[in-house]
């Protein structure tokens, strides 16, 4: 029976989190959670879950919590970044899936580690943001790190095993988003609305517009860079409209193997819940015959310049990175507000970094400094474009 800790239980990748759990009651149990606002969601997850601690984001949401649960089944109640942190490193918890989304998944899914507790992914932004630092830290306390993400699953399941000096490169594909088609001058109209409706995902807003940026792709190519240890020019990135197969390993040799499964983030969780084993599940299997045929294409760097601002992010390396993320987090915001149109989400990003001397990360303060300077800037940027 493995215990789960979970951040972010009532976002898209903690629902599908408890939906697994609940397929495989003789294998998981739930010791805690932490939401940010919903506390409808979140009550129904104590009653069906019973862990014995959560979180959530304000102490006034805490208190209206406290307020609705009988005394009898009411869990240990906290809130805040110090509420997040006992989520992270409950006592029992074996394994934590980290489901917030945005910088706010760092410090927790860092406490997890240091408490020598196995992660389960899907916060990519840790990555992006202090990559080095947190993978550091994860060999330091014989941490596994299993990505949610589906492309970094399927290249944790394709790589296993491997050599690096075997590989010739790595791809990951990407949807295309629902402006694939799209031209630029189409993209100066898009709405919010648009944006928001993926052709084969189901997924948080953040995620969502940052993939119809392809910003989304990009920050995955940083996250591949550190969780696999891949040299940025051996990172591809290859649009596939039909998001079945989720990434490809080339090998010197000539050989090229996919990894193939129908686009349901079940599928990857319910992989990282019982990582090392496979077990059988619920889901459909992939019919191939159904699908038909599968498409390749070059990303268009012209309509979408956020997959190259991620690429430049790593070539400028340090805290770079963590401006980019601060910056296009901004962005979204005020797009998501309707304060800035879709084609300044990349600006306000291009135009935050050009403003930015990467420093060097000796410690997480220095990337905590960057991501600070970099919502200021964006944020005074984005205001100036309103
Ligand atoms: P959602 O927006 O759906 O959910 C985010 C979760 O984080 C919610 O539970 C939210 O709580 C919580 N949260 C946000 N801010 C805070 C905070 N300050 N303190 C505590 N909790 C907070 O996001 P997704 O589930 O879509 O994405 C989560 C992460 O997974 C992202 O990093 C994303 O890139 C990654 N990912 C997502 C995929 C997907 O299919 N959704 C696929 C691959 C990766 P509440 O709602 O209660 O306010």
């Amino acid at each position: 029976m493995k215990r789960l800790s979970i951040l972010g239980s009532t976002g898209s990748i903690g629902v599908n989190t408890l939906d697994v759990v609940s397929h495989f009651p003789e294998h998981f149990t739930v010791s805690a959670l932490a939401a940010g606002k919903n506390l409808k969601l979140l009550i129904e997850q104590i009653n069906r879950f019973k862990p014995r601690l959560v979180s959530l984001e304000t102490p006034s949401a805490a208190r209206e919590l406290k307020n609705c649960l009988p005394r009898s089944c009411r869990p240990e109640i906290v809130f805040g970044n110090q509420g997040l942190d006992a989520v992270a490193s409950a006592g029992d918890a074996d394994l934590v899936v980290s489901a917030i989304v945005g910088a706010a998944g760092l410090l927790p899914t860092l406490t997890a580690i240091r408490q020598g507790k196995d992660v389960a992914l899907a916060n990519k932004e840790t990555l992006v943001m202090a990559g080095k630092l947190v993978m550091q830290e994860a060999r330091k306390h014989s941490v596994t790190i299993i990505p949610v993400d589906s492309e970094h699953s399927a290249l944790f399941q394709l790589l296993a095993g491997r050599g690096r000096r075997e590989l010739q490169a790595i791809v990951l594909t990407a949807s295309g988003g629902p402006f694939l088609r799209h031209t630029c001058r189409q993209l100066q109209q898009v709405t919010r609305e648009e944006a928001l409706k993926h052709p084969n995902w189901k997924m948080g807003k953040k995620v969502t517009i940052d993939s119809s940026t392809l910003m989304n792709k990009g920050l995955e190519v940083i996250e591949a860079k550190w969780l696999f240890d891949i040299p940025v020019p051996k990172i591809k990135v290859y649009i596939h409209p039909q998001s079945i197969i989720h990434a490809l390993v080339e090998y010197r040799d000539g050989s090229t193997i996919a990894h193939l499964s129908p686009p349901d983030m079940r599928g990857p969780i319910t992989y990282a819940l019982h990582y090392p084993k496979r077990v059988g599940t619920h889901l459909p299997p992939l019919n191939l015959l159904k699908v038909g045929t599968l498409h390749f294409m070059k990303p268009n760097s012209k309509k979408f310049p956020s997959l190259q601002l991620a690429y430049r992010a790593l070539e400028d390396g340090e805290t770079m990175p963590a401006v980019l993320n601060a910056a296009n987090e901004i962005a979204v915001d005020s797009f998501l507000k309707k304060r800035i149109r879709f084609l300044d989400i990349p600006l306000v990003t291009e135009m935050t970094m050009d403003l930015f001397k990467p420093a060097k990360i000796a410690s997480l303060e220095d990337v905590l400094a960057a991501d600070t300077w970099a919502r200021e800037k964006a944020q005074a940027i984005a205001s100036r474009l309103h």
